[in-house]
């Protein structure tokens, strides 16, 4: 059996150990008889899946205990409303950065319930670097500042943290949780869709600092309360149970077999260096970000030729490489390269560009 190497963007990649173990309890889940995915999301079985899950969350990314942990579903694209609706419930102010697509629908979105404010924008260059902050257009009495941590489409990461004084730091994380050590306490709030770097679709990961917990609007929805959540222990309905035991598993992989998320930034610096020098060296290839504000995930590049972009795509998907196509606003090719593609995912792909270069260019 040959497995692709999927450079996609999202749902992406899982460990090959993680998918051989599901399959191995795919029918008979540690002598139950019963798969996870059949089972009563309030048996004793499954309750030490979800309680191990967020376990093994909190020790590899050093949670501390003044955080609660939620599994929830409908995505990061649903935090983005469920955020303001939590927690714009004090001035009703909120200041954003916008680095991209994803932190513009974070802005549109929480505009419907408040008052928004984008401190700074890298539009005017689409999204290429992350913008200079002016501190003195922070509004400090804002119930939350918030940024896209790593810009998915753009291939952007905030080195550095804007210092917000006393407004909670909220940040999406969909497309950079687990990659790399993370200082949960700088931060209000963290939230991310689980199909990047976490597990299936179907699976979104909030983390919130307890204080910001039960401001939630009078009008908001039962299930868009964080309380709801946390009262029940991601329990109030049923959770996306199989996703949550996925997501287990990669947490064990993590911790066993990476060597926690030290562990994980050293080898994804690794892969995303190899890929970085062959662009700065390459005469075909150009990396189209700032070098400074690279991303350790997601790599857009480009040819400055649609045709040979196009050409390079194919022969890659033959190759069995697969979703290098970029963004269609960024144009071009993008490798998402997350956690659990191999180093030799990276390794050949640079050597089929390095054939692709010599034969065109
Ligand atoms: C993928 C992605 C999203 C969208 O996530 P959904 O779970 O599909 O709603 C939002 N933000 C970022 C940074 C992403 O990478």
């Amino acid at each position: 059996m040959a497995r692709a190497y999927n450079f996609s963007a999202g749902p992406s990649m899982l460990p090959e150990s993680v998918l051989a173990k599901a399959a191995s309890e795919m029918l008979d889940y540690q002598g139950t008889g019963e798969s996870v995915m059949e089972m009563s999301h309030r048996s004793k079985e499954y309750q030490a899946i979800i309680d191990g899950c967020e376990a093994l969350l909190r020790e590899v990314m050093g949670i501390p205990d003044n955080y609660k942990v939620l599994f929830l579903q409908g995505g990061a694209s649903s935090q983005f409303a469920m955020v303001p609706m939590n927690l714009m419930t004090g001035s009703g102010k909120a200041d954003f950065v916008i680095t991209g697509q994803w932190a513009t629908k974070a802005y549109k979105e929480a505009s419907r319930y408040g008052d928004c404010k984008a401190v700074a924008s890298s539009k005017d260059k689409t999204f290429s670097y992350i913008p200079k902050l002016d501190p003195a257009e922070f509004r400090t009495d804002a119930d939350y500042f918030h940024i896209c941590l790593n810009n998915t489409i753009y291939g952007t990461v905030w080195h550095e943290l804007p210092d917000t004084g006393s407004v909670p730091l909220v940040a999406d994380v969909s497309s950079c949780i687990l990659s790399e050590p993370i200082d949960v306490s700088r931060f209000g709030l963290l939230y991310a869709g689980a199909q990047k770097n976490m597990g299936p679709a179907g699976l979104t990961v909030v983390i919130v600092r307890e204080d910001l917990v039960g401001k939630a609007m009078e009008s908001t929805p039962t299930m868009f309360n964080y309380q709801t959540h946390v009262d029940n222990g991601s329990m109030f309905n049923t959770p996306p149970t199989y996703a949550i035991y996925i997501c287990k598993l990669v947490l064990e992989w993590l911790k066993n077999e990476v060597g926690g998320l030290a562990g994980m930034k050293k080898i994804n610096e690794k892969k995303a260096g190899l890929l970085y020098d062959f662009l700065d060296r390459s005469k075909l290839f150009k990396g189209t970000v700032a070098k400074e504000d690279r991303s350790l995930m997601n790599i857009p590049f480009v040819t400055g030729s649609d045709e040979l972009d196009a050409k390079f795509v194919s022969e890659a998907k033959a190759a069995g490489f697969l979703n290098l196509k970029g963004h269609r606003s960024v144009g071009g090719m993008r490798a998402s390269i997350y956690n659990a593609m191999p180093v030799e995912g990276v390794e050949k792909l640079v050597a089929l560009m390095a054939k692709f270069e010599e034969a065109n260019g």
